[in-house]
């Protein structure tokens, strides 16, 4: 098959998150699996041309915007072997230092940079000559590829034998925009209703691309359930409803060729499953780094994360402040995000001197030492899609104690000490006292030797690699083209866009 996945960042040209590893982890384990499959992403400044390689292939590229056209380079980069990474350089768009932020606040102008991002994947696609069988689309900045792929290209050769998917990797970011934007798509203005793109009379990207794609998946079976609720659904549940026939989780894997204690560059002692030894050496190294106490009694736990309301981190903060006071307990914390959150850790670091370490800022290497170092880690999220630090952790035998929710509920199997199974602790509320309490326990359990070596051990054993999930992928993928071109063309299945009915109308702010 042949598949081009269009994503707004991948790992290592640009990161923020857990999309960029999934967007260079399963396209590659899907060419392991024999398919042809090309990343489409802009080209950032972050993105280093001499790092990566990269050369233009093509263009110049023109990309219809508005009343005209914009004018754009494709660039190349080969330096993930199995999978070509194309990017749409676009100076004034993407020449910038951040992805979709100055560090501050968002782009002013993200809609018009991720309609041009859009449109120019169409675009490229056409003039590289890569007729995709698939378009995996991922998150809001792509959503408008299956809108554009039902409409204005419907009728193209070049495309109507192929399908697309769209995957919600965190559907509490919609990219939601000011409804004068609209013009800018070149879309129906039919299409700008409630059961199209409108949104509490703004636009809303991922709601066009999940209405649109001829398949919907989300990271975790959990939150493909949760994301049908009005609590987790963010005002989508019910579009997430209309499409549910084709709608479904699939749980994110593990890239174990860059999270494995046995190979892991960025460590200071490799061990496995079987020698855990170099994992000593590891917290050693990682509480020096810190600038905390190097002390072999104390539990250490810590986390790696966005630094957002999302995370838990505020609940995470409060909690820690009585845990810090009563037990014998170092915290780690590398993060960047919001200030007001990182200055309660700030102020945990000067009570408590010696025994909490904070790291702002983003950094790779650290975060694997972190994962390496740590007895146990921490993710309190309000909701979680599917979450990667957890699966991470496990690996490195660092136990992981998380919110029952999304895929951290899939993944994590409660420990019992009575029948020694279970891979790690859960708890259901996020509250300053259930968290408390929850670690508490950890704490005890932690301190039964014997049973904590079982525990980590099946945690070590937990495996769920990307050649696992790319699997249920590509099933996905053939169903979804049989059935496109059993129908002789690729329109979703119980949608008919052209009728652009209004609904109900709503009235609600920018989400
Ligand atoms: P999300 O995508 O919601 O941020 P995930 O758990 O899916 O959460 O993925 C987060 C990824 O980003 C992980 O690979 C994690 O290690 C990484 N990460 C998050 N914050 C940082 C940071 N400050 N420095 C280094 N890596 C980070």
């Amino acid at each position: 098959m042949k598949i081009a996945f269009a994503t707004s960042e991948a790992y290592p040209f640009a990161k923020t998150g857990g999309l960029a590893d999934v967007s260079s982890a399963l396209p590659a384990a899907l060419a392991r699996r024999g398919h042809d499959v090309r990343i489409i992403m802009p080209r950032y400044y972050a993105v280093d041309r001499e790092r990566y390689g990269l050369r233009v292939v093509g263009g110049p590229l023109g990309v219809p915007l508005g009343g005209g056209e914009k004018w754009a380079a494709i660039l190349e980069s080969r330096h993930i072997p199995e999978v070509p990474v194309y990017f749409i350089e676009h100076e004034f768009y993407f020449g910038r230092d951040g992805l979709y932020d100055d560090g501050y606040s968002a782009y002013a102008d993200n809609a018009e940079r991720f309609i041009f991002f859009c449109r120019g994947v169409m675009q490229a696609l056409k003039d590289i000559g890569f007729a995709p069988d698939i378009i995996h689309c991922n998150d809001w900045q792509t959503g408008l590829i299956p809108v554009y792929h039902k409409t204005l290209y419907r009728d193209d050769p070049f495309f109507n034998r192929g399908s697309t998917v769209m995957t919600v990797h965190n559907a509490g970011y919609q990219g939601v925009f000011p409804a004068e934007n609209y013009r800018l798509t070149q879309l129906d203005p039919g299409l700008f209703t409630d059961n199209g793109l409108e949104f509490f009379n703004q636009m809303n990207f991922l709601k066009g691309g999940v209405l649109f794609a001829d398949a919907v998946t989300t990271v975790s079976r959990k939150y493909a359930d949760e994301l049908s609720t009005p609590e987790f659904g963010y005002d989508l549940a019910d579009v997430f409803q209309k499409v549910k026939g084709r709608f479904r989780g699939i749980t994110n894997g593990v890239d174990y060729s860059s999270w494995n204690p046995e190979t892991d560059p960025f460590i200071p002692a490799r061990y496995s499953r079987k020698t855990t030894d170099g994992k000593r050496a590891c917290r050693e190294a990682l509480q020096q780094t810190m600038g905390i106490d190097v002390d072999p009694a104390a539990v250490l736990a810590g986390t790696i994360s966005r630094v957002t309301y999302q995370k838990g981190m505020d609940v995470l903060a409060d909690a820690l402040r009585p845990l810090l006071a009563d037990e014998n307990l170092q915290f780690v914390l590398l993060g960047q995000g919001d200030e007001r959150i990182l200055d309660r850790f700030g102020e945990l670091k000067r009570l408590f001197p010696g025994r909490v370490g904070l790291f702002r800022g983003y950094d790779e290497r650290l975060s694997h030492l972190i994962e390496a170092g740590l007895d146990i880690y921490l993710m309190p999220s309000r909701y979680e899609p599917c979450g990667l630090n957890q699966m991470y952790s496990m690996r490195y035998g660092t136990i992981p104690v998380v919110r029952a929710t999304g895929g951290l509920d899939d993944t994590v199997i409660e420990w019992d000490d009575k029948s020694l199974r279970g891979n790690g602790f859960k708890f259901a509320e996020l509250t300053e006292k259930a968290l408390y309490e929850k670690i508490r326990y950890v704490i005890r359990c932690y301190h039964d030797t014997q049973s904590w070596k079982v525990l980590q051990r099946n945690a070590m054993e937990f495996s769920y690699s990307w050649s696992d999930a790319s699997v249920e992928y590509e099933r996905m993928y053939e169903v979804i083209l049989l059935a496109s071109r059993t129908r002789g063309e690729s329109r979703a299945p119980g949608n008919d866009h052209s009728r652009g009915s209004r609904g109900k109308k709503r009235v609600k702010s920018n989400a």
